[in-house]
């Protein structure tokens, strides 16, 4: 019994040996398939103006896999990953790191909505993250939310008119 995940991916900051936030994102869906989660749909990576005094650019991307991992087996991996990500500069810096190398979120699952322990999907944020949606409804445009009943694509529209008004 295999499981359809739509996944958010973000990056802030530059990994070493990998380079920027982009190609962050990009390792980041190499080490997906290479934990043995099969990769259906990849969207175009977007950036996004750095905000704050960091002056950091942001790249955000979605992908769609199948897994026959259950969501709570699933998250483990995803931040069994970001810690792969985020080690990396810790180490070579020997510091905390603030900015973050790599976020890996379940945006929606096959199995409609499940409340987990601190798991939950949706995703919480979702519906208010430009940058999650315009990525997840690229590659999943009429999967519906099964919270609200609208669409990826109806709720990043219903968002960005909001930001109009
Ligand atoms: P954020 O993704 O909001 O920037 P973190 O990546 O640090 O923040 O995640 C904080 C917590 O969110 C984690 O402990 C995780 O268990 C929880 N969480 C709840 N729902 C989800 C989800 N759908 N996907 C990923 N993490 C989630
Ligand atoms: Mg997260």
């Amino acid at each position: 019994m295999t499981h359809i995940y739509i996944l958010a991916l973000g990056s802030n900051m530059r990994v070493p040996g990998m380079g920027a936030p982009r190609a962050v994102l990009s390792a980041a869906v190499r080490e997906l398939e290479r934990e043995g989660l099969r990769v259906l749909a990849v969207a175009p990576a977007i950036d996004s103006a750095a905000i704050g005094p960091s002056f950091r650019r942001y790249a955000n991307s979605a992908v769609m896999v199948e897994s026959e991992l259950g969501p709570p087996g699933l998250l483990g991996l995803l931040q069994t990953i970001e810690r792969r990500f985020g080690r990396t500069r810790a180490q070579r810096r020997g510091q905390r790191w603030r900015a973050r190398a790599l976020d890996l979120d379940i945006v929606l699952w096959s199995g409609g909505a499940l409340v987990c322990r601190d798991l939950r999907i949706p995703h919480r944020e979702m519906r208010k993250r430009d940058f999650v949606l315009g990525p997840a409804a690229e590659i999943a445009r009429g999967w519906r939310d099964p919270e609200t009943g609208f669409t990826l694509g109806q709720l990043h529209a219903r968002l960005k008119r909001a930001r109009w008004k």
